[in-house]
């Protein structure tokens, strides 16, 4: 059963960490280190991160040993609302914050908690992620990029594709293959850790619809992993993948990546609306209310300790849905108001020119929605 019915987390104790992270994107904001309108997770700012990790936004839930906070994770949902809304370039923290840390601190050995963990924390180790290849992106389990056993760890040849900034982050999490399949294609998987400034790795560029280069293909060739640095036991990476998507679902990363866009709309058409435009506006803010109700539901059920993997993935189906929305919407409602010139416009048109660009990347990226239907159908009980 899908239930949304339950109490959203209250994130209202959180006040103050709202204020100390709006006033740290204020500060940012006024010395120019970032453009509202960018990418916000993919724009890669090492000094930015940097700053995060010093104000002490990054890894928040993490032990102190490990350079963390042990804040909670409503805590940490908070900071990651404010980033987001406010379109700061996240990239160079992102995903090591949002699950490669997460990953090593549960499954890594101590030496890779110790070097890495407190690393990521100061905001000065970027990840990426090694799963998808030229044939296996929506069907993970047929990755073919295999790590034969070797004395002291394994060796790696292979290759993946579409990893976002691997040509600027320190370590890669690899899903490969250590066993054939057994009964279940799912099984014989593992994820490394893979450092990308040593031998037997080769990135190289490819271009985005932008002509921006964040996507890489990256070969593996006789590249050497010491037993310690695996994630986990061997053949367990299949279980790991899947254990974090409820997490990386259901979060304001599926809702807000337009956010900026929204906000630039209002302002394009000013005080007086006509009609047609405060329907429009009004229909998309009642939506994103209505995503971010059910994602803070989602969030308390997580802090409970549930498992809300279905309505994890009706969340970033609808939330994604609705980050596409945006430009087409956007697009047809300024036409209305015609072209003025003033700050308003010109910060309109650059988000309006970043979006529609990217758009297209929000319902593919961590799983497309046609995988997201089934996964809803099955929990529904459909299939
Ligand atoms: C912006 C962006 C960033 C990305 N970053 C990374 C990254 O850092 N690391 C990484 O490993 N990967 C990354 N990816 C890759 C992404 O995970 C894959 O593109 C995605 O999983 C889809 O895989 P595919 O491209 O091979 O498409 P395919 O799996 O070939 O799918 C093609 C089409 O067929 C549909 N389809 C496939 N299987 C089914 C099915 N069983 N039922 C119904 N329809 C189906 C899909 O929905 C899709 O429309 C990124 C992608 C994007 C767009």
């Amino acid at each position: 059963m899908i239930d949304f019915n339950g109490q959203p987390a209250d994130l209202s104790v959180y006040e103050p960490t709202r204020r100390r992270v709006r006033e740290f994107l204020a500060s940012e904001l006024a010395r120019g280190s970032f453009k509202p309108w960018q990418v916000t997770w993919t724009t890669f700012d090492r000094e930015f991160s940097r700053r995060a990790g010093a104000a002490g936004f990054i890894g928040m839930t993490w032990p102190r040993e490990y350079g963390g906070q042990e804040a909670s994770a409503l805590e940490r949902y908070v900071v990651v609302e404010e980033m987001l809304a406010a379109g700061a370039p996240c990239g160079a923290h992102w995903i090591a914050d949002r699950q490669s840390g997460p990953q090593i601190l549960k499954h890594g050995s101590e030496r890779a908690r110790r070097e890495i963990l407190p690393r990521i924390a100061r905001g000065e180790c970027a990840f990426g992620i090694g799963m998808s290849e030229p044939d296996s992106g929506s069907d993970l389990a047929a990755v073919r990029t295999r790590a034969d056993k070797v004395d002291g760890g394994w060796v790696i040849n292979g290759t993946k594709v579409w990893t976002t900034n691997a040509h600027q982050v320190d370590y890669l999490i690899t899903l490969v293959r250590t066993a054939p399949a057994g009964e279940r294609k799912h099984e014989g998987l593992t994820q490394m850790i893979t450092p990308t400034n040593v031998r037997g790795i080769t990135v190289r560029p490819i271009l985005d619809l932008s002509g921006h280069h964040e996507f890489n293909e990256v070969h593996f060739e006789d590249y050497f992993v010491p037993d310690d640095m695996l994630v986990g036991e061997p053949g367990s990476g299949w279980a790991m993948v899947t254990a974090e998507l409820a997490y990386e679902r259901s979060g304001p990363d599926r809702y807000l990546s337009a956010w900026q866009l929204l906000a630039a709309l209002v302002d394009r058409i000013g005080p007086q609306p006509d009609r047609h435009q405060s329907v429009q506006v009004g229909r998309l803010v009642a939506h994103a209310m209505a995503l971010r109700r059910m994602s803070t539901v989602i969030a308390g059920m997580l802090d409970r300790g549930a498992n809300p993997q279905v309505e994890a993935a009706l969340v970033k189906h609808a939330g994604t849905g609705f980050e596409r929305e945006i430009p087409e919407i956007a697009r047809l409602l300024v036409e209305r108001a015609g072209g003025s010139g003033d700050a308003a416009a010109t910060r309109f048109d650059e988000a309006l020119r970043q979006v529609t660009l990217t758009a297209p990347s929000f319902t593919l990226r961590g799983g497309t929605r046609e995988i997201l239907r089934g996964v809803i159908a099955r929990g529904l009980g459909l299939r």
